[in-house]
């Protein structure tokens, strides 16, 4: 999920809602929004998955 603002010159900042950190401001086209927004790692995301991952591994090693 990202937050798009747009400035007083017409440009875009662009907001990631997950760690709420600012991936690009002053971007002039929605295609440059896209690109910047898939290219951002998250954080976040990234700690989510990694505490999902040894959680699973936690239950697979109380279950042995
Ligand atoms: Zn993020």
């Amino acid at each position: 999920m990202y937050s798009r603002t747009q400035n007083e010159n017409g440009s875009y900042n662009t907001r990631c809602l997950d760690c709420f950190m600012t991936i690009a401001f002053c971007v002039e086209t929605d295609e440059e929004l896209d690109r910047l927004e898939v290219h951002h790692v998250c954080p976040e995301k990234a700690l989510a998955g990694l505490l999902a991952r040894e959680k699973s591994i936690a239950s697979k090693s109380l279950s042995n």
